[in-house]
């Protein structure tokens, strides 16, 4: 990866501010010098650098191969799933699903910001991928944590307008902190504890990421308050957003209607 945290000051850092600050890896009697191990912003653990002898290949961080397991190591899909709900309340999965919908307009503005530009069309497409799994079935699933579920389950390429403007460049993916294995593991943390890794990536040549495209990261806290304390303008949207979602919003309140 391209970035890691600093081993004292927990900065992000690059290839060349390590170097600098901590030195080559051959020091001027051509010893190899004894360095302190930049950290991984997702695991923790300690990266060196590879590909710093070798004036052909970029120079990046590198976890050891026995560090165990990283999401950021996992360069193919997410781990997460929606997992069905043994313990499933019917009543509080509809109220929920029901709020949801109510307040979509809040939560696509969160999510929005939460991606950095973001597309109503993945927006909508989460939406029928979480209902069909059922994911208003977890007991421990609050409503402002809906989107988080949408954040961690897919990766976020780049946004264009419709006249080619870039809005984003890089391919964002949300991870979890390195402890929390699965959707249950999340819900229960403390609220505190409740942190997402945003990585950004350079978009990879072919559609596969690796940690090797990695360009930057940080630490994203839950927002538990956009609902009940609301940004001027967080319940509105512009009229083809309105549009987009006039139609799936209808949908499913017909259906839970009917189920009623
Ligand atoms: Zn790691």
């Amino acid at each position: 990866m391209r970035y890691a945290v600093h081993p004292f000051n927990k900065a992000a850092i690059s290839p060349l501010i390590y170097e600098a600050e901590f030195g080559k890896r051959i020091d001027e009697n051509g010893n190899k010098r004894k360095r302190v191990d930049a950290l991984c912003p997702a695991c923790d653990k300690g990266l060196h650098l590879v590909g710093d002898l070798d004036p052909k290949v970029d120079t990046i961080f590198s976890h050891y191969p026995s560090s165990g397991f990283c999401p950021i190591k996992e360069s193919g899909k997410h781990k997460y799933r929606i997992l069905p709900e043994a313990d499933a309340d019917p009543d509080r999965a509809r109220q929920l699903k029901k709020a949801f919908f109510d307040n979509w307009r809040f939560h696509w503005n969160r999510f929005r910001q939460y991606v950095g530009h973001a597309d109503i069309e993945d927006f909508i497409a989460l939406i029928e991928y979480a209902d069909k799994r059922n994911v208003w079935h977890y007991r421990h699933l609050e409503e402002h944590e809906v989107i988080i579920v949408f954040l961690v389950i897919k990766d976020f390429k780049p946004v264009l307008t419709h006249e080619g403007k870039v809005l984003r460049k890089h391919w964002v993916r949300f991870w979890f902190d390195s402890a929390v294995r699965s959707l249950d593991d999340f819900w229960h943390l403390t609220e505190a504890n409740k942190v997402m890794l945003k990585a950004s990536y350079k978009v990879p040549e072919g559609e596969k990421l690796s940690p090797d495209y990695l360009t930057n990261f940080q630490v994203v806290e839950v927002d538990l308050t956009y609902l009940s304390d609301p940004d001027e303008g967080g319940g509105t949207v512009p009229n083809y957003i309105e549009l987009k979602m006039k139609k799936t919003v209808k949908k499913h309140m017909k259906k839970m209607q009917l189920s009623a």
